[in-house]
């Protein structure tokens, strides 16, 4: 098993970054013909998804409607710190896809990329990469 990390630097308060290329080379640098990757993000108002890389619009489409259904208000939350809407999608995109590695490479689908997700931007954020696989 091995892991990695590298960092996002995000550049607003909602992002999707593409990050498959970073995680793509973790996965080579670690050597595995067969196994999984996972892709862990230790933050509370970040997440990491997998979704379409061929339409930008896709990628607006998932943070205006995350937007809509989970606004920035000040007045409907109790959690003081004023981002409580950045850690209700935190938990509903996730932390942590696991991704199956079939001869050496991630079994992404040809639209597929993996994104990391910003909610409380911008920052500097870390992604952990851990490759678990036989060579
Ligand atoms: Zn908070």
């Amino acid at each position: 098993m091995t892991t990695t990390r590298f960092d996002v630097r995000t550049p607003g308060r909602n992002a999707m970054i593409d990050i498959t290329a970073q995680v793509a080379r973790a996965v080579e640098d670690s050597r595995a013909r067969e196994g999984t990757v996972t892709v862990y993000v230790p933050h509370t108002t970040a997440g990491v998804t997998i979704n379409e890389n061929a339409d930008p619009d896709v990628v607006h489409d998932v943070l205006a409607a995350l937007d809509k259904a989970i606004p920035w208000r000040e007045d409907f939350y109790q959690h003081n710190e004023g981002n409580s809407a950045a850690h209700v999608k935190s938990s509903l995109v996730g932390c942590s896809p696991t991704v199956p590695i079939i001869d050496g490479r991630m079994a992404l689908g040809t639209w597929q990329s993996i994104f990391f997700c910003e909610f409380d931007g911008p920052r500097t954020r870390q992604v952990l990469v851990t490759v678990q696989g036989t060579s």
